[in-house]
């Protein structure tokens, strides 16, 4: 008898009648002998609808306010789930994160979990009853609920499947697996049968929203395979695991893209020791995450720096920058949201040298211009126009011979 966790995302519990296509999909699971924890997501858009609502009542949102607000979603998901799995017979249980024993840091928005005690969900299993778990949330250490930042079901489920030392997890949402770039932007991607942590690491973080970053460290730290598969099909998806040593890897495996960041740039920067130093802390402790930094060579004792953050964090990050700026005798401070990343990530681009050069001869032919580039041993980023980015992963697709038709 296996233990899986299955982590249902949004859409996937859309309607009445998906939350009940997703139950009996468990009470198959469960006649088929396996004991299931299940997690579930908001329905549908309903976090984005919430979000939407906060902003029409306030301009200021508490971020304690704005976590209690935004775990109802998953609450309303986890009782109706439970009431589709009666009427299948089957005896489930719902807990909100904090029931489940997810115990997080107090970061309001973008909480990370410390220690999952989960003995209630033990209990239920011992019973022989589906504990279902709201997603996305938890409880801090001051004893307020918490939510794991957008995606975060997805950790949660992870999460869950390490502290029980489940056999797999299993991530069922609208798509029938990691594809070699959002479907949704080039329709001949192909599916992607096997992938390695380290290569869904960088997928994750540079913009494949398929699986929540978070998780997948998470899933790599504790050796807890994935399952990333549909829950409209049903059939079987892609295996993320521990890379083997004859693992055949592609040069390029996926080309994404992230319109999420936001890019900034600090003019005149006096060229003196330290200066960045001050500026990156001074981000680092309002909790920006900053991503890629690019430093011009200084000609006139002076430098420009540009870095990307998150595009909801562009007005802190744009007031830290102006505060320095005026204590060094910087210059501008100037915020660009018009931009957006592509990237190519691949484990054989180690052993393979003129991935980038491909990459910057494809954009040329498209005419789409290069405003910062970024590489890692497996990943090379570049921050484009946001209007182009589309024609820039289906050009990348293209070149690197992924497509399928
Ligand atoms: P869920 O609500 O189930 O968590 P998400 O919207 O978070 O679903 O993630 C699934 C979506 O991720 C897909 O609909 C797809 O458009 C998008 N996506 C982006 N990049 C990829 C990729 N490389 N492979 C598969 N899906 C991707
Ligand atoms: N409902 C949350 C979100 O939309 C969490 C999740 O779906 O994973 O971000
Ligand atoms: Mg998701």
């Amino acid at each position: 008898m296996a233990l899986v966790v299955q982590k249902f995302g949004g859409t996937s519990v859309g309607d009445a009648d998906r939350i009940r296509a997703v139950a009996d999909h468990i009470a198959r699971t469960r006649r088929h002998g396996d004991q299931v924890v299940v997690v579930v997501s908001a329905m549908g858009k309903t976090t984005d609808e919430l979000l939407r609502l906060a902003d029409d009542v306030s301009a200021v949102q508490p971020p304690r306010e704005l976590d209690m607000l935004l775990t109802s979603g998953e609450r309303v998901s986890m009782a109706l789930m439970c009431m589709a799995l009666a009427d299948q017979q089957v005896d489930a249980v719902s807990f909100t994160g904090s029931q489940a024993g997810i115990i997080t840091d107090t970061a309001h928005t973008r909480a990370k979990i410390q220690e999952v005690r989960g003995d209630r969900l033990r209990q239920a299993l011992a019973d022989g009853r589906v504990p279902v778990v709201a997603g996305f949330q938890g409880v801090s250490t001051e004893r307020d609920v918490t939510t794991l930042g957008r995606g975060g079901s997805d950790t949660t489920a992870v999460a869950l499947a390490a502290a029980l030392g489940a056999d797999a997890c299993e991530i069922y949402t609208d798509v029938t697996g990691v594809f070699s770039a959002d479907p949704r932007v080039v329709p001949q991607a192909r599916r992607l049968s096997r992938l390695s942590f380290e290569e869904m690491l960088d997928i994750a973080a540079s913009g494949g929203r398929v699986l929540a970053l978070r998780s997948v460290e998470f899933a790599r730290n504790h050796h807890v395979p994935l399952h990333v598969r549909s829950s409209f099909t049903w059939e079987p998806g892609t295996w993320v695991v521990e890379e083997e040593p004859t693992m055949e890897n592609a040069v390029v495996t996926a080309v994404t893209h992230d319109t999420s960041e936001a890019k900034i740039t600090v003019t005149g920067v006096p060229d003196r020791p330290g200066l960045a130093a001050r500026l990156f802390r001074a981000l680092a402790e309002r909790s920006v995450n900053v991503d890629m930094i690019v430093q011009n060579v200084s000609q006139h004792g002076t430098t420009d720096i540009s870095f990307t953050v998150p595009k909801v964090d562009v007005a802190s990050s744009v007031e830290v920058a102006r505060n320095l700026a005026a204590e060094i005798g910087a210059g501008e401070v100037v915020a660009d949201t018009e931009v957006a990343k592509v990237s190519l990530v691949g484990a054989g681009m180690r052993s393979h040298p003129g991935v980038s050069a491909t990459m910057f001869q494809t954009l040329a032919d498209e005419g789409i211009n290069i405003d910062m580039i970024s590489t890692s041993t497996i990943r090379v980023t570049c921050v484009v126009r946001a209007d182009a980015v589309e024609r820039a992963v289906q050009a990348l697709h293209r070149a690197f011979e992924l497509d399928t038709f």
